[in-house]
């Protein structure tokens, strides 16, 4: 019997048992660093190596192109700060979105500071870019384009495939945050036209602390850390092999059952969703069906105090955030959902539930019976 009900998978995830088993070994028994000669270490090197075939395999791309960071938000930074640098003398003009992950929004005011220009496209009430908007802004000196596969708060998943046919065909360099798609989508760089690829572990069941930027061979991208050529070079340190094997090993697992998740995952958000919507004054925040992650629920309860809700549903073993987690303790409403429209009131008044692997039908009856009896 689980004392609690949690529902904030996508702030962070647990890490599953095959996961931790996948990498014991390597703290205490094949521990040797990769790059050391001898034969004892080649456990190491050839860990590192499976991993980044596994996770090639997964984003349908080639190993070499597979870079680890610390998590998705030094991959989110590498990728625009490192593609801006290394491509100013072509220009200086960069487009996003005003709903990104401050990981990309931050590093973009810095940009600003650097003598480069930045467009924050709007999106719709749903949180959709639009295709006709990103046409226009394009200029001659644009040099990179960052606009996430899915949103972190409203879950709206964004017409990247599109996107990236439009950017292949002017040549503009395309970076992707998947860090909240990966493990809810199938995410092949290939198709989707993309050249750099954000993922973080704490996502999709591996621990805290790594993340993947997925690189496309011949892009122009300065390298991040100097020291001893780890990585190709491009980020260089001693490579965390227990963590790489986790990511590795947890992507694999999300992906092995994709659809299945999904689907059960639809099933219960669509669950919950329903049931809430028959309270009185309670709205969803961003679209419905296939434009939202199957994982994410966001309500609106009509002015009254979000953060007071969430300390009843606290009391209640039910964990849940307001807004976007990775920003907690700013008393700021999220900017992503100002952006859809919401007042600043209906913004403070939202709440985000996001389910994942563990998550029962017996959570969501608690939750929304919860809900109901709170909001009373
Ligand atoms: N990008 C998005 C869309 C996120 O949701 C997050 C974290 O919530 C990040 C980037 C940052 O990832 P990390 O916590 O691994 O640094």
């Amino acid at each position: 019997m689980k004392n609690h009900v949690y529902m904030d998978y996508s702030a962070t995830t647990m890490v599953i048992d095959e996961v931790i088993k996948e990498m014991k070994p390597y703290f205490n028994e094949f521990y040797g660093n990769p790059s050391s000669a001898y034969s004892f270490s080649m456990k190491s090197k050839i860990a590192l190596d499976e991993a980044k075939n596994t996770i090639a395999e997964i984003l349908n791309c080639k190993s070499e192109e597979i870079f680890f960071t610390s998590g998705g938000t030094e991959s989110d930074n590498w990728a625009l700060i490192g593609t801006a640098m290394a491509n100013k003398n072509r220009g200086k003009h960069i487009i996003t979105t005003s709903i990104e992950h401050h990981a990309i929004l931050n590093a973009c005011k810095f940009l600003e500071s650097q003598g480069f220009e930045v467009t924050y496209l709007p999106v719709n009430s749903e949180g959709l870019v639009s295709i006709d908007d990103l046409k226009r802004s394009i200029r001659n000196d644009t040099i990179l384009v960052s606009i996430m596969t899915a949103n972190n708060e409203i879950g709206t998943i964004e017409p990247v495939y599109e996107i990236g046919k439009i950017l292949k065909e002017k040549n503009i360099v395309f970076h992707t945050d998947a860090v909240q798609a990966a493990g809810h989508m199938k995410l092949d760089v290939n198709s989707m036209n993309i050249d750099l690829m954000s993922v973080s572990g704490h996502k999709i069941y591996a621990p805290k602390g790594i993340g993947i930027l997925y690189i496309r061979r011949g892009t122009k991208i300065n390298n991040l850390i100097y020291g001893g050529q780890q990585q190709r070079g491009r980020r260089s340190g001693t490579e965390n092999i227990p963590y790489i094997v986790g990511i590795a090993k947890a992507f694999e697992l999300v992906r092995n059952d994709l659809e299945q998740e999904v689907e059960r995952q639809k099933n219960l958000r669509d669950m919950f969703i329903n049931e809430a919507l028959k309270i009185p004054n309670v709205k969803l925040n961003g679209p419905r069906d296939e434009k939202r992650l199957s994982n994410n629920i966001n309500l609106c309860f009509n002015g009254k105090d979000g953060e007071g809700i969430l300390i009843k549903l606290d009391m209640a073993g039910i964990f849940a955030s307001l807004g976007s987690a990775c920003s907690a303790g700013a008393i700021e409403p999220s900017h992503v959902l100002t952006a859809i429209g919401l007042s600043r009131e209906d913004a403070k008044s939202s709440i985000r539930f996001t389910i994942g692997k563990y998550t029962t039908q017996e959570d969501i009856n608690y939750t929304v019976s919860k809900l109901y009896e709170i909001l009373k």
